[in-house]
């Protein structure tokens, strides 16, 4: 594949896809023949090595980045009096955690220049009701570009409200505090939780699969009991004792394990991780030239997180642009076989939440952003000449 030209016929080129190789595949063989396909050595692995790369105290591997999210609003309390504030330019998952527990969803607009919730915009949500309102803000690193949690940590303290980072798109990323150190998303220092997803389109591919990090001990527990529907065999932790078979359920959990073969494939990803970081970031940044000059072509702004101009933190799980004709380029870009997506439609906007009183209007920003917003082709194993490939046909249509 070097010529254009050739590139047309070629397999199409999709938004985002895995990475799957040998020592991946040898790694899943060798779980499939050791003692344990589910609840073995390979959940702990996999959980060590992950808190290890984010910075953070613990982390519960999980099915998927939903059951993630459901496991922290459960451990967090969250119940039919709660009002959780979260963005709309999100996965509906983000969201959705809060009404699996009864829970009420409170949207705030976005930052039209980063696509990320806007702290002003929830400032100004928990400011105009009385103390108490609101129970917890759930922001999303969206697109990998990692929310400022030490200023959504100070709002969320002055009004005692707990933070789930919805960390799904930035393994990896960081942002810079106030004291000038990189905080890595996940890392617990400023999220009550955080969680990730591991579905094939994300950094780190198990098929479906999912975690929990943080560094409460306490939250951490509750996890643990609700990711194995509520059952506990801890001796510390039961009312009774009548043996070695015993065990209690304490609470109304789920099944949300994720199978030892998966976990394998976890930790095989995990070791290629920064190199698949690397490669997301150069791939970003030869975007970043290709339209720097091109009129009617927009690009996201980075949370500042840079200590050097060279240096980001962004995570680039996905590579927005803003157009103008969004739906003449993505219906050009599929007819060349690039296969460009949306992220996100406004949940507000969804049947759903429309049917539980939100109505189109509600965050101009986000619907602003939803109707010129385009996702390319970002995953490490994007070659150049598919690169080049797509930036000379976004270039073409923008163009003409
Ligand atoms: C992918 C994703 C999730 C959910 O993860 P699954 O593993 O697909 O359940 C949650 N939030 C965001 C922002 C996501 O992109």
């Amino acid at each position: 594949m070097t010529q254009n030209s050739e590139l047309k016929t070629n397999k199409p080129i999709p938004y985002g896809r895995q990475n799957i190789t040998e020592d991946d595949i040898a790694a899943v063989v060798e779980t499939l023949q050791s003692d344990y396909l589910t609840q073995g050595p390979k959940v702990a692995e996999f959980e060590n090595a992950f808190a290890k790369y984010v910075g953070a105290k613990y982390a519960v591997a999980v099915s998927n980045g939903t059951a993630a999210l459901h496991l922290c609003t459960m451990a967090l309390g969250v119940n039919e009096e709660s009002r959780v504030i979260t963005t709309p330019i999100t996965f509906v998952a983000s969201a959705n955690c809060v009404r699996y527990c009864g829970g009420t969803v409170e949207f705030a607009d976005i930052d039209l220049n980063t696509a990320l919730l806007s702290v002003e915009k929830v400032r100004e949500l928990i400011e105009s009701k009385p103390k108490g309102y609101y129970s917890g803000i759930i922001p999303v690193d969206f697109a990998g570009n990692p929310v400022n949690l030490e200023e959504f940590r100070k709002l969320a303290d002055a009004h005692g409200l707990w933070i789930i980072e919805d960390a799904a798109h930035s393994p990896g990323g960081y942002f810079i505090d106030s004291k000038g150190q990189k905080q890595l998303c996940g890392n617990g220092q400023f999220a009550d939780l955080a969680i990730f997803s591991f579905h094939p389109v994300k950094h780190i591919a198990t098929g479906e699969g999912g975690m929990v990090t943080t560094n409460d001990e306490a939250l951490y527990k509750k996890l643990l009991l609700y990711r194995t529907h509520g059952i506990t065999r801890d001796p510390e932790l039961l009312e009774e004792n009548h043996g070695g078979w015993y065990m209690e359920m304490q609470e109304l959990g789920y099944n949300y394990r994720i199978p030892d073969m998966l976990c394998a494939l976890g930790i095989s990803q995990l070791q290629r991780a920064d190199a698949g970081m690397a490669r997301r970031r150069g791939i970003a940044k030869v975007y970043d030239k290709a339209f720097a000059e091109v009129a009617g072509i927009e690009t996201l702004q980075t949370t500042p997180a840079a200590l050097h101009d060279d240096e980001t933190g962004h995570a680039y799980h996905l590579y927005v642009i803003k157009v103008q004709d969004r739906k003449g380029l993505y219906d050009f870009l599929r007819g060349h076989n690039i296969f460009a997506q949306v992220h996100y439609i406004p949940a507000h906007t969804m049947p759903y939440y429309r049917n539980l009183g939100y109505q189109k209007g509600d965050f101009p920003a986000a619907e602003q952003y939803y109707s010129e917003c385009l996702s390319l082709p970002m995953y490490p194993t994007l070659t150049h000449e598919e690169q080049e490939f797509v930036i000379e046909k976004v270039k073409e249509f923008v163009q003409k």
